[in-house]
């Protein structure tokens, strides 16, 4: 079998030209005669290939000097404790935006330690807009304010950035993250599970603003606080070695292509091949609200249950996969990270056109 277009929301797609890159370094590593996977992290080939993903990350994302990078484990999920445990021993308080079950469970874990308030939710309408928010809404003294960036599962995005004057804001962009130009300056900490638009699972990059690292909690486990991380360029203890190298693979292939602004004009164009059929078929349609959609994750439905799941199995059958969406969306998804190539999304329109005639 030929290789699929995968619409995963994660772990999804990764470009062709990274994972044949990875093939041919599998035994042999830039003249090592070794894996990457074989590595001591402790040896001055692996140091390289650590630093040149740092400084490619850096290069490409735009990152200031006044921000360290980590790469973590434990998934973006753990950030949701590293985030309050670290951020928040001033005041102990936070203000979090509920805008889908990421952001949910972020909040919640933050409960455990601090006052986590929720300052906005859009629950109420299963999470298909963000609610409208600003400085005036942030609860005095709190540490910091969360924001889930991209709604991996519902499909919406910050298409403008709130307005939330000096607060510290720390932000999830696990799944848009190098899909567009960003103002990191804008923000105290972000950080990005890989696995949805940056490489494998297993690994988590932070960015964190210098001045907010250093002022944990002390009850914080030693593997939870950032300045362990950040004094020791992510090798405390041994770091995901591989899961980071194919991160370097995919920074290069960023810069290659011509850089995230190149990148994000192609996601424009992706995603409105999509979204254009979706808002003139008349048996699909988006189900989020045009300001807030996502250039990365685009849920859609038909008014039936039966004809979704027809849809599905025709789709996987010709060799478009994993489109069946959130259960608590229902539906479809299609998850168009940087790694999709045009031409699927063009082939799925096209699939979708002559499923519509058919049914
Ligand atoms: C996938 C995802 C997570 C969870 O990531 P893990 O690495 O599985 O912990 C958190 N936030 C967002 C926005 C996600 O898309």
């Amino acid at each position: 079998m030929g290789r699929v277009y995968n619409f995963s929301a994660g772990p999804s797609m990764l470009p062709l030209e990274v994972l044949e890159r990875a093939q041919k370094e599998m035994l042999d590593c830039n003249g090592s005669g070794q894996s990457v996977m074989e590595m001591s992290h402790r040896s001055k080939e692996y140091q390289a290939i650590i630093d040149e993903a740092e400084a490619l990350f850096r290069e490409i994302l735009n990152i200031p000097d006044n921000y360290k990078v980590m790469f973590l484990q434990g998934g973006a999920s753990t950030q949701f404790s590293m985030v309050p445990l670290n951020l928040a021993s001033k005041n102990k308080k936070a203000d979090y935006v509920i805008t889908g079950q990421w952001a949910k469970k972020a909040q919640q874990e933050a409960a455990r330690y601090i006052d986590a308030n929720i300052i906005a939710s859009s629950a109420d309408k299963t999470f298909a807009y963000l609610p409208k928010v600003d400085k005036t809404m942030l609860t005095p003294g709190a540490d910091y304010v969360h924001i889930t960036y991209n709604n991996t599962i519902y499909g919406t995005h910050y298409n403008t950035m709130p307005d939330f004057g000096d607060a510290v804001v720390v932000t999830d962009m696990s799944s848009c993250i190098l899909s567009e130009e960003v103002d990191i300056s804008k923000f105290g900490l972000i950080y990005a599970g890989a696995q949805k638009n940056m490489g494998p699972a297993g690994v988590t990059a932070v960015i964190a603003r210098e001045d907010l690292i250093g002022d944990a909690m002390d009850m914080t486990p030693i593997m939870l606080n950032y300045q362990t991380h950040a004094d020791n360029g992510s090798m405390y203890n041994t770091p995901p070695t591989y899961a980071i190298y194919i991160c370097k693979l995919v920074y290069e292939w960023v810069k290659n292509m011509g850089g995230i602004p190149a990148i994000h004009e192609i996601n424009v164009k992706k995603a409105k091949l999509l979204y254009d059929f979706l808002d003139s078929s008349k048996m699909f349609r988006g189900t989020v609200v045009p300001e807030d959609r996502s250039l990365m994750n685009v849920p859609f439905v038909t008014d039936s249950d039966e004809l979704n799941a027809k849809f599905i199995a025709e789709a996987k059958a010709r060799g478009f996969v994993n489109l069946k969406g959130h259960r608590t969306v229902g539906g479809m998804r299609a998850s168009i990270y940087n790694a999709m190539p045009t031409e699927g999304v063009e082939k799925l329109v096209d699939f979708m056109k002559d499923f519509e005639m058919n049914n």
